[in-house]
This record gives C-alpha cells, structure tokens and sequence, in this order.
C-alpha cells in the first residue's frame, strides 16, 4: 500500500496524514468543507459528497480507502466502494452512524446499554418515556457528536424535541467514564491501548487520564468489551468505545469506528499511537508496540483556550498539538496537549 484515501479533513485526517508519512505513506483527503489536514497531506480534493466524477477519481488515485469521519453519506460509500476496499467496512460504519442499530447491535453481541426506545416521531415520545422512565436523554440517532443534538428529559411534562428520529436514553447514573481505544489488523490481530479516565465539559472532552486509576479487572473487562465489538464486526483498523462505570458493571455509551480524541494521550505515551496503529491496520501491516510506557493526562484546548499556546510552549513535560485552525469559536477544537505526569507501564 503505497497510498491510503482519507475521507475527512479535520484534525483526524490530519494526524492519520502525519502518521502515514512517517511510514512511507501518502494520504489523500477527501474533505467538503476547510480542511485543516491539508499542509500535512499529499493532496486534498474539496469537493461535496455528492459529486460522482470526484469521488471516482479521489478513488482511482489510492490503493485503500479510510475515514476520520462515520457520518460520510451512503451514496458516496457505495460509489467508492465499486473503486477500492474500504476500512473500516461498511457494517462498522453502518451501526455507528445510528444510535439505534449500534445499541441494538451491542445488546446483540450480549453488552449492556443504557435502557433505550426508538423515537421515529416526537409522537412517539410519551411511549418511549413511559418504556424508559425518567430521567432520560434524548439524542438524534444520527450525525450528533460532542454532545449536539441532545435533551435532558426530567419532567415528562416538559419534555422537548429534537426535531429528527431520535432515540430515548435512561440517564446511566455512573461513577466514571472510560474508553477503550482498540485495533484491530485484517488477519484478526487486536491491540487495546491501556482505557482512559475521560472528563468532559458541556458535553466535550475535557481531559484523559493514563492510567485511568480503576481496578485491573475491570479495566481488562473493559478491553474484553471492546475486543468482543471489533471481532464481531471482522474490523480492520482502531475503534474508539466510551464507556459508563456503574456499581453494577460496565455499560457501553457508544462506539467510533475510527481513531478517537480519547486516544491522543497515546501520542506522548506510546512507541507506536492510535493514529500509526489505525495506518497500519488499514495498509495490511502488523501491529505496533501499543504499551503505555508512560503516565499521561490529555487536555483538548478549546475555543479561547487557544490563548494559553505561549505559557504551554515554554511548560516541561508538555507535548502541544495543534491543529492550524484559523478561528478560535467556542466549542471548537483547536488543539490538545499531552502531559507527562509519571513512569508507570502498561498493566494489560
Ligand atoms: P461524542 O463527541 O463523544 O461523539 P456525543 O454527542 O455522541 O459525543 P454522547 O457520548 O452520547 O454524545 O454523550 C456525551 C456525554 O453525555 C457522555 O460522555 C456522558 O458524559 C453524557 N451522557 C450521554 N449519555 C448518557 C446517559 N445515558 N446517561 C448519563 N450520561 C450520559
Ligand atoms: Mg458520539
Ligand atoms: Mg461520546
């Protein structure tokens, strides 16, 4: 595999492009909108998803096609998968890219969930709520990401709508949040990064924390979990599964299937990161070395946050990502960085 198609130009594709370089790999993106992966890539077509003669040759022009975003449209897909492979495969993309089939997906494979209905229709909602009791979060089943397009339902009388097919969850009443960032390579190999404590703040992550500080049995649980979602789907490449610690076991809040922010942290902490592992896995290659090899807490720099880059530049320990983003709105990832805290190794 000499060069790998990126459907994506975010920060994602961005990172995916530096690791993919370092290997002797070109990327070539596929982006809509402002592609922020565009000084690292090989090249960058922007184009809508709905332009045919693009998407073939953006197609024609690399060996195997990946994505740093699950919400690209299925015409798309089914034209560029005429052209070449697409990793990870489209059943993946499929249960991801609706609330409603990853969680019945998960409770399939025997993995719990948080208590859920359908919500084709806001009609529907007094239904789901009786099913689901309060409190509850009404999420759209689709294109939802850093917490858009999600209610708090507490008084069933007061209850508002989101304005598209949704799903209603239970509140999960947890203890902590974790995820598993695992890689899966096309002959079945698997690799889980060691899970992640993750905070967030109005509905985005905050900060990730190695080691997560949870007992072993359950953090091997978690990786088991996540282990059991990339075989049943014959996954080829890195999956990001967020998780809910309740004091009656883990409960999986969703998947991404591809490299996730939770996994920055790997950048400081590992010889070989999410961002190489998932290059690796999609061009057919082994596995790296995955092992944590040191303590790391991951800070995404948010919105104004961008304003502390020249204290960050001169602190010690302190590894700065930063994302060539022009404006600096709220809510907007600009950049993270990772710090080293401590000297620990892997446990799993
Ligand atoms: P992401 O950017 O991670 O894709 P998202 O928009 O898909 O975010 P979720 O991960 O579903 O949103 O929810 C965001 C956060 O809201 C969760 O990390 C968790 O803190 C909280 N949350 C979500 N669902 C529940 C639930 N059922 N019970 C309690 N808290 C929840
Ligand atoms: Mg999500
Ligand atoms: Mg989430």
């Amino acid at each position: 595999i000499r060069t790998i198609g990126i459907l994506g130009g975010g920060q994602l594709g961005r990172m995916l492009s530096a690791a993919a370089s370092r290997l002797g790999i070109r990327c070539h993106i596929y982006e809509p909108g402002a592609a922020p992966a565009g000084d690292v890539a090989w090249q960058v077509t922007t184009a809508p998803y709905e332009d045919e003669a693009a998407l073939r040759a953006f197609a024609q022009s690399v060996d195997v096609i990946t994505y740093e975003f699950e919400n690209v449209p299925t015409s798309a897909l089914d034209l560029l998968e005429t052209i070449r492979p697409i990793h990870p495969n489209r059943r993946a993309l499929a249960v991801s890219q609706d609330r409603l089939s990853e969680k019945t997906f998960l409770n399939e494979i025997g993995l719990k969930t948080a208590p859920f209905a359908n919500v084709e229709a806001q009609g529907d909602l007094p239904a789901a709520i009786a099913a689901v009791g309060t409190p509850a979060i009404l999420k759209t089943r689709r294109m939802g990401y850093d917490g858009k397009g999600q209610l708090r339902i507490s008084d069933p009388a007061q209850a508002g709508w989101t304005g598209a097919p949704s799903v209603l969850e239970g509140f999960v009443d947890f203890s902590d949040e974790i995820s598993v960032i695992i890689a899966r390579a096309a002959d079945g190999q698997v690799a889980a990064f060691d899970p992640g404590l993750n905070v967030h703040r109005d509905g985005i992550l905050h900060r990730t924390t190695v080691p997560c500080g949870l007992p072993a049995a359950l953090t091997t649980d978690a990786i088991l979990m996540a282990a059991k979602i990339v075989n049943a789907l014959d996954y080829v490449g890195v999956m990001g599964v967020e998780l809910f610690v309740t004091p009656s076991g883990l409960i999986v809040n969703e998947v991404a299937p591809r490299v996730h922010n939770s996994g920055h942290w790997t950048q400081a902490g590992c010889v070989v990161d999410q961002f190489e592992q998932h290059i690796r896995a999609v061009a057919g290659l082994p596995l790296g070395d995955g092992k944590r090899h040191a303590d790391v807490v991951m800070e995404n720099l948010i919105g104004d946050d961008i304003d502390r880059v020249p204290q960050l530049l001169s602190e010690s320990g302190c590894q700065l990502h930063l994302y060539g983003k022009g404006d600096a709105k709220p809510g907007r990832k600009m950049g993270h960085v990772n710090r080293i805290t401590g000297q620990t190794r892997s446990v799993t």
